[in-house]
């Protein structure tokens, strides 16, 4: 079984997307008009794909994840009722990201006067709102979509984890927090992407950004999801499941074929897990759309174990979704002597110190 490559329809307009793609930023009208005839023509995940690799062509994208050469990648089988497939990943060039003269060669960030920014901060204005992205970005691109009725914009990561990456924000400035309107708006674009393209949300546990809320979006399918067989919480009529999976880590996967059911449910659970302690509890979230099932797959997080002893940076959602990335200098040697028990513990370093089994109760009570 192959767990990363997508095998999408072949695109539906194939010479949309090769403009596209080739297209200078010279012409950005044009193209935000071509993502858009492409979007209606293709689907969204083609629009994306195509935005994609003409950030990587300009350069704002500050190196080309499809490159095998740019990443490095060892597998570990986890044996368990699904034996899936944890995932390293050695990704030195994400460090890339702190190069700050490489960041102003590339267009990914320049120097404004700060009196034309909103939302001030010692080093700028806001990264996220987007009149700041239009004069801090010169080179970024954004595709505009509406996501539970509200307006958001997509841009390429440009130090990104998977290809495809994308940085998924709403257009209004307002902190990094969960709110159930975010499980709308994931599985929102996870359908118009045709299931190709899974959302991520870090609460305050790997968020790098807290002041403007976000969300990652990628096409690449990540180990988590390949769990099919979970031993059953709770199930109401013949199609919302509340399971708990067996992984390295306490994880609630909530699954069904009515988006709204899935999300009542969903939202119970995390706010359970918030209110049991709200300094400490947060949540890494994934949502995804599988031949017509919604999948919620809910992490359990204490703002106190955010990493792993071997670890530098806080672990998010692509690591709690078994997708962990090195890529530090000083982790080389952890990717070259790691084995599946270390790949293990790396997930379970993460174990909130109160057991979520602790809030299931109450939080199931009514569903
Ligand atoms: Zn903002």
């Amino acid at each position: 079984m192959n767990h990363t490559i997508q095998s999408p329809e072949p695109c539906a307009a194939p010479a949309l997307f090769e403009r596209v793609r080739q297209a200078p930023l010279t012409r950005r009208e044009q193209i935000v008009a071509d993502l858009a005839e492409l979007q209606r023509q293709a689907g969204l995940g083609w629009a994306l794909r195509a935005l994609f690799r003409q950030q990587v062509a300009c350069g704002y994208v500050l190196f080309d994840p499809a490159d095998p050469a740019m990443l490095a990648e060892k597998r570990f089988v986890v044996p368990g009722d699904t034996a899936i497939a944890l995932r390293l990943q050695w990704n030195p060039q994400r460090e890339l990201r702190l190069d700050h003269a490489l960041l102003i060669e590339r267009g990914v960030f320049a120097k404004v006067a700060p009196e034309r920014l909103v939302n001030r901060t010692d080093t700028g204005g806001c990264y996220l709102c987007p009149r700041n992205i239009a004069l801090q970005s010169p080179a970024e691109i954004l595709l505009p979509l509406t996501l539970n009725d509200e307006p958001y914009l997509l841009g390429a990561n440009f130090a990104p984890i998977t290809d495809n990456h994308f940085t998924v924000i709403p257009s209004a400035h307002r902190p990094q927090r969960y709110r159930r309107e975010l499980l709308r708006a994931g599985f929102e674009l996870a359908e118009a992407s045709g299931g190709t393209f899974r959302v991520l949300f870090n609460g305050r546990a790997g968020a790098s950004i807290l002041a403007h809320a976000h969300l990652h979006a990628t096409d690449a399918r990540l180990p988590v999801e390949d769990l099919t067989a979970a031993p059953l919480l709770f199930r109401q009529g013949d199609d919302l499941r509340v399971s708990r999976p067996d992984y390295p880590l306490p994880l609630w996967l909530v699954e069904g074929r009515d988006a709204d059911a899935v999300i009542r449910a969903g939202d119970r659970l995390i706010r359970a897990w918030r209110r049991r302690d709200p300094a400490r509890h947060s949540e890494n979230l994934l949502m995804s759309v599988d031949a017509g099932r919604y999948r919620l797959f809910i992490v359990p997080r204490d703002r106190e174990r955010l990493t792993a002893p071997e670890r530098t940076a806080a672990m998010a959602s692509f690591e709690t979704a078994g997708l962990i990335v090195l890529s530090h200098p000083s982790e080389r040697r952890l990717f070259e002597t790691a084995d599946a028990a270390l790949v293990r513990q790396l997930l379970t370093a993460l174990t909130p110190a109160c057991p979520p089994e602790a809030v299931l109760g109450p939080a199931m009570l009514g569903f």
